[in-house]
């Protein structure tokens, strides 16, 4: 069995892990050992009579900012003894939209070291100091990173080996190849005057996979022109690879 793959959440509220992470697919295989989840307190490393963890703003404004100091200890104690090539990343609003291909990526990387922020956020030294990357949710504000750090491991998670009983479903799925995910029927055959797709009833294993193929591109091409725009040009790269030409336009 390979190593179990190691998350490492640095937050204010250690109470919130496993959290939901804690039933389910995610759940059962933490109870297995095919990932492991260390929670860490970032207020433990607070060092002065109050355990102060955040102070105000330099230069004035709303609300408090997380001291660099104390956040810095936590890292150092808990990230200085991750395996090398394990990334360490500061949930924002600010940082790279997380996505499948990231996902994936942290997936096969062993772990992965999260802090989460509360307040207005960190000192913006203890970012660079420790080098942290950073890493959005989405274009949305949450009031702290947990959710966020939840959501992450809650994507890899379902990747490792093992813990989705059907894996061919991991292959199918929306942004597997670059498409949303084709509509889902199951019993009754007709709810509510609502008559399941023909075909999916046929037992015709070639005319469903390119009604599938069908439904994945329409619906990419209508809900998400940009994931679509990205699709055609990539099979418009091979086809016109495979054809030995360079006809058509071509975008890298
Ligand atoms: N003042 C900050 C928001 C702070 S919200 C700003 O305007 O950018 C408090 C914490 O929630 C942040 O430190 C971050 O860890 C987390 N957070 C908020 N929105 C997030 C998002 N979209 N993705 C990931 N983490 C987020």
């Amino acid at each position: 069995m390979p190593a179990p793959w190691q998350a490492r959440v640095l937050t204010l509220f250690p109470e919130m892990l496993p959290g939901p992470l804690g039933h389910s697919l995610a759940g059962k295989a933490l109870a297995r050992g095919l990932w492991t989840l260390e929670t860490v307190d970032i207020r433990g490393f607070a060092r002065d009579k109050h355990r102060s963890v955040d102070d105000t703003p330099c230069g004035g404004g709303p609300g408090m900012v997380m001291r660099p100091d104390v956040l810095a200890a936590a890292i150092d104690a808990v990230h200085g003894k991750a395996p090398a090539g394990q990334a360490l990343y500061y949930l924002s609003p600010r940082g790279r939209r997380l996505d499948q291909a990231l996902v994936r990526e942290l997936a096969v990387s062993g772990g992965v070291t999260l802090v989460c922020g509360r307040f207005e956020g960190v000192d913006e030294r203890v970012l660079e100091a420790r080098q942290a990357l950073e890493l959005s949710l989405g274009d949305f504000v949450l009031s702290g990173g947990e959710i966020a750090a939840l959501a992450l491991i809650d994507a890899v998670v379902r990747l490792l080996a093992g813990v989705v009983g059907d894996e061919g479903s991991l292959a199918e799925e929306s942004f597997a190849a670059g498409l949303l995910e084709y509509p889902h029927y199951t019993r009754p055959p007709v709810w509510e005057g609502r008559a399941v797709p023909e075909v999916l009833l046929g037992g015709h294993h070639e005319e469903i996979r390119r009604w599938r193929q069908a439904e994945a591109e329409r619906l990419t091409r209508t809900r998400r022109p940009d994931l679509w725009e990205s699709y055609a040009a990539r099979h418009e790269t091979e086809a016109t690879r495979t054809k030995g030409t360079r006809k058509g336009t071509i975008k890298p």
